[in-house]
């Protein structure tokens, strides 16, 4: 059993149906790309897991434990962290005081924003967030404030964010959107150092093919809201269905 299992998954909007029986398994410590053309309901199903969006029938499990009804923050607290298209960072505060905020919001259970006010100086805290920022190789970047910081350091920066709070499922929209190609190399790299340093499992959904085929181990295919074929890299590339559906050719 997967360590994600979504099973019978239905979601309508009106008379549309963005998820039309949607089941997916995503293995423990593996990396699973959810790929399709405009439509076809990859943001729909990435709201569902994070608890944006409820679906009207079918069940999502993470570690066994159903993640349907629950809020988006609690979804959160059972190890599901998800990384916005948009770095979601603090431009006033430096990369190490934002790293530290997911850390108090965690202890206290509070928001962000509560967080955000109540920076103190912990040791256990600082020294959890040297460790994840010297995964992500910003610990010399440590004292910069957030704001001043390349577009590809903004992004290690929402990483460590995210990593601080080790989550085992990391949920990642579409992470290169935007980004120009130089970038977009660099968050392939750190997203292949990311998973060579700690056992973690990511589900990616993305646009550009030459992500999805430099970082997944298997590929999903969406099409009008029902996965079309699931498979390895390679023989997606060269899947009939596929090259239809999504290439359109
Ligand atoms: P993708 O992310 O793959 O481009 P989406 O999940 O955003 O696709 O959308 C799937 C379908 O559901 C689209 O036809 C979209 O217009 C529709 N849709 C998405 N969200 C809503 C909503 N809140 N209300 C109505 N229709 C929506
Ligand atoms: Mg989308």
């Amino acid at each position: 059993m997967g360590i994600l299992e979504i099973k019978g998954v239905n979601k309508r909007f009106g008379g549309l149906k963005a998820l039309d029986d949607v089941n997916l398994s995503i293995a423990e410590n593996t990396t699973h790309a959810i790929i399709g053309p405009n439509g076809a309901g990859k943001s729909t199903l990435l709201n569902v897991l994070v608890g944006k969006l409820i679906p009207d029938s079918g069940s999502v499990t993470f570690d066994g434990q159903s993640i349907l009804g629950r809020q988006p923050h609690e979804i959160n607290q059972m190890g599901i962290s998800r990384v916005f298209q948009t770095p979601e960072i603090f431009g006033d505060l430096s990369v190490f005081e934002n790293v530290m905020i997911p850390c108090f919001a965690k202890r206290d259970g509070a928001f962000r924003m509560h967080a955000y006010e109540s920076i103190f100086a912990e040791k256990a805290i600082q020294q959890q967030a040297e460790e994840i920022l010297a995964d992500v190789n910003m610990l010399e970047k440590r004292h910069m404030i957030a704001s001043s910081l390349s577009r590809g350091d903004k992004r290690r920066l929402e990483m460590a964010m995210c990593l601080v709070q080790n989550p085992r499922l990391l949920l990642l929209d579409e992470p290169t959107a935007g980004m120009a190609r130089a970038d977009t190399q660099n968050t392939i790299a750190l997203l292949k150092e990311i998973r060579e340093k700690r056992s973690i499992t990511m589900a990616i959904i993305e646009h550009d093919m030459n992500v999805v085929f430099s970082l997944a181990e298997r590929i999903t295919v969406l099409a009008q809201g029902t996965p079309l074929v699931e498979d390895t890299p390679d023989n997606i590339k060269g899947h009939p269905k596929v090259r239809e559906a999504y290439l359109g050719e």
